[in-house]
């Protein structure tokens, strides 16, 4: 159902704005009206990465009249495969910054207003009330839900995309029309069961494709203009080129938006989430050593076996001297135990520790009491032992 445009008109286009956004006004859904609208919103974008790449550029482009920026991130040369608003001079510097530089290039007549702290149950409230509509780039659990339930607590729309390799999903979660993002995902999923892109990996292509439905959706919003992805959920599938889109119901029994909530106040998302599984916590307490730890027992030709839980294509761009490769699902399924020696100790490792703490939970409960893995995992082994190989 289309619904009443979100943002009032702003004041009259000058000249320049006529000329800028000519081929908008000569749209008759969009028309002058339309154009002043977008001028007068005030747009947050959380996260200045591969989602918030196209979609700040787009929606500066377009006109949207205040653009804020969240981000305490610094470029990384990893990032510039698909976060196109950061260049490579911008390697080193911060996003926020960066984001702000690109979008004066593009559009000098946006005013831009930079948020460079990490989002918390602290400040989002604070950070997202002078906002008409945020749009979520990040890409944990954690930040999702907050700004689902910050959004929900403040009355405002959250226009939500998400990416992974060639599978995308947006949606505008908006509790006065709609479901929001708990009714979708009443929990978060359990810790270490839904990788992210820095383990999974993402064609960068796709942020675009995600990032522009999300501009998109949002401009509908703001003018009030077509049938806006509300109680829906699309869903984008690069390899067979397809979009589809499933209704999403609003759950009476929602915890946040539903008839009787009793989440009122922001709680603690880490917690909620878990960065990983009380299983995994409880076997790395006192069973975790450092990269130099590692380094050391090598040194010293410890009888150790050394397990690599990442993946083919991980172990190919960088591993450890030493190690054997063998996937988590490997050692999550049971199949791998056998394999393991009995007399020697098993230490393990992936890329930044939290899927071997999950190993560790299994290969300990299989009767390897003394195993240990690496905390910061190859991550950590190349800043503190080996700076010369890659990261990715
Ligand atoms: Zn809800």
């Amino acid at each position: 159902m289309p619904l009443p445009p979100l943002v009032s008109p702003g004041a009259d286009l000058t000249v320049d704005e006529v000329r800028r956004y000519s081929r908008h006004l000569i749209i008759p859904d969009v028309g002058k009206t339309g154009q002043r609208r977008l001028k007068n919103a005030r747009v947050l974008v959380v996260g200045a990465g591969g989602l918030g790449s196209p979609a700040l550029l787009y929606l500066a482009a377009a006109g949207v009249g205040t653009l804020g920026v969240v981000d305490f991130d610094v470029v990384d040369e990893s990032n510039l495969q698909r976060q196109i608003i950061h260049g490579q001079s911008d390697v080193g510097r911060s996003k926020a910054q960066s984001a702000l530089e690109s979008i004066r290039e593009v559009n000098p007549l946006v005013e831009v207003v930079l948020h460079e702290e990490r989002l918390d149950s602290d400040n989002a409230m604070r950070i997202f009330e002078p906002y008409d509509l945020i749009v979520d780039g990040t890409d944990n659990f954690a930040t999702r839900y907050l700004v689902n339930d910050a959004c929900v607590l403040l009355g405002k729309p959250y226009v939500w995309g998400s990416i992974y390799r060639f599978d995308g999903q947006a949606s505008v979660f908006w509790a006065e029309y709609g479901p929001c993002y708990r009714c979708l995902y009443p929990e978060p999923p359990p810790p270490g069961m839904v990788p992210s892109c820095a383990e999974g990996g993402v064609l960068g292509v796709l942020c675009a494709s995600i990032g522009s439905v999300q501009v998109n959706e949002a401009i509908k919003v703001i003018t009030g203009i077509g049938e806006p992805l509300v109680g829906r959920l699309m869903i984008y599938d690069a390899l067979e080129m397809s979009y589809r889109t499933v209704k999403v119901r609003k759950d009476p029994e929602c915890p946040v938006c539903g008839k009787k909530p009793t989440v009122t106040e922001l709680i603690d998302y880490e917690e909620f989430c878990g960065a990983v599984s009380q299983d995994a916590q409880l076997a790395a307490d006192g069973s975790t050593i450092t990269a130099a730890e590692l380094k050391d027992m090598l040194d010293r030709g410890d009888d150790i076996f050394l397990i690599d839980v990442r993946e083919p294509n991980e172990y190919e761009i960088v591993s450890i001297p030493g190690a054997t490769l063998i996937p988590k699902g490997e050692i999550l399924s049971g199949a791998a135990l056998e394999k393991l020696p009995q007399d020697k100790r098993i230490v393990l490792h992936c890329k930044s520790g939290q899927r071997s703490a999950e190993c560790l939970a299994v290969v300990q409960n299989a009767g390897f009491a003394d195993a240990v893995h690496v905390g910061g995992g190859v991550l950590a082994w190349i800043s503190q032992v080996d700076p010369s190989l890659p990261s990715y």
